[in-house]
């Protein structure tokens, strides 16, 4: 197919009521459709969706894809599905996304939560743990983990990796041992800004669990925005390593800058102590996305966000803009004071603009 169509009806011919009946008990009971039923309702199922999901799939090697409204609406329907049968203890590792924190120490959804250095997921596991979270890189400061040796940690207990960071160009967290890999498809999937959307990555049977309750709670990627998201997938690739090539020059250029105490990203030695980056390692390269600390803190930090102008002051990440934020004060605002990053790191989503551009801006933001 040259250009996938977008399929936008709402509801679809049944032929018989035997043969609309059995086409539904098939979709919201979590199978995808079989050879000759109707596609019923599209919160069940629509055709455009259905192509995303499959291409995400095969991106991350996985047998089945569900996709989402957003990244969020993926971490919710997936938390409930794999705790539905009344385990539901989850274990994370931060830091993770805000909105993951704050929606697992919350316990929206009916969980509990413990949070766990990476070298204790075992000890936090018990009978009625459902699910590990993990992030690596991790949103906003990229600590790493070894997936690896997560899923041996975890044991029986599916992990769930969030793989919006490194996306499936340079890591495939299911050939690692993990059950589940999740996406903002908002970021670099889509990777122009322009599309909400989330989509999880697993086996059938697992698939399985996750249809049914995105059809009960109705968290659906519209067929519009699913074509923005597949349109997206083809150039991936490229962003990602160009963009990886800026990050990598502006983070060494920045780690010798006087105004900043630190920076953090996976192409510098003391970010990946493990040794799990490079050609043939867990991540094939460090990406896009870079944090830097301002040794003034706070103010400073706050004042390089107001004075960029090439680079745009804005949260999200991925696309093919550059973005810097203030993760305490926006997207880790709701994360409790002990997990909050520091008051002087700012996370820097480096696009597809010329790097020396890129610097100048930085540059002058700093002075
Ligand atoms: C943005 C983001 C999410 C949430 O995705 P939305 O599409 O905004 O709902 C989850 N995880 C990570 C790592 C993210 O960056």
């Amino acid at each position: 197919m040259h250009a996938p169509p977008i399929d936008l009806s709402t509801t679809n011919p049944l032929g018989d009521v035997e043969a609309g009946g059995a086409a539904y008990e098939h979709l919201a009971g979590g199978d995808p459709p079989h050879p000759g039923d109707s596609n019923v309702y599209a919160r069940l199922w629509n055709p455009t969706v259905a192509r995303f999901e499959a291409a995400v799939a095969e991106l991350e090697g996985g047998a089945a894809g569900v996709a989402f409204a957003s990244g969020m609406a993926a971490m919710s329907a997936t938390l409930l599905a794999m705790t539905a049968d009344g385990r539901n203890h989850v274990v994370a590792v931060r830091p993770l996304y805000g909105g993951t924190d704050h929606l697992l120490a919350t316990g929206l959804l009916g969980t509990t939560i413990t949070y766990a250095d990476p070298d204790a997921i075992g000890a936090a596991i018990t009978p009625q743990t459902g699910l590990v979270v993990v992030e690596t890189p991790a949103n906003p400061t990229l600590e790493l983990l070894d997936l690896r040796a997560v899923a041996a940690a975890a044991g029986e207990v599916p992990v769930l990796v969030d793989n919006t960071f490194a996306t499936p160009v340079l890591q495939r967290p299911l050939a690692l041992g993990a059950r589940i890999v999740l996406h903002s498809a908002t970021k670099f999937l889509g990777g122009h800004g322009d599309a909400l959307g989330g989509v999880v990555v697993t086996d059938e049977a697992t698939a399985g669990r996750i249809r049914p309750v995105r059809a009960i709670t109705g968290g659906v990627l519209s067929p519009f925005t699913a074509y923005l998201l597949h349109r997206g997938l083809p150039t991936m690739p490229i962003r990602v390593r160009a963009q990886q090539e800026s990050a990598r020059i502006i983070a060494g250029q920045l780690a010798g800058h006087p105004a900043i105490r630190r920076v953090f990203h996976p192409s510098l030695e003391e970010c990946d102590p493990l040794g799990l980056v490079g050609p043939g390692r867990q991540m094939a390269g460090p990406g896009s996305l870079l944090a830097f600390e301002l040794v003034d803190g706070y103010e400073a930090a706050a004042a390089v966000a107001k004075r960029v102008r090439l680079i745009t002051h804005a949260v999200s990440l991925g696309g093919v803009d550059s973005l810097i934020q203030h993760p305490a004060g926006l997207t880790h605002r709701p994360v409790a004071a002990e997990a909050k990053p520091n008051a002087g790191v700012l996370r820097l989503s480096v696009g597809l603009e010329s790097p020396g551009d890129l610097l100048a801006d930085l540059d002058q933001a700093l002075a």
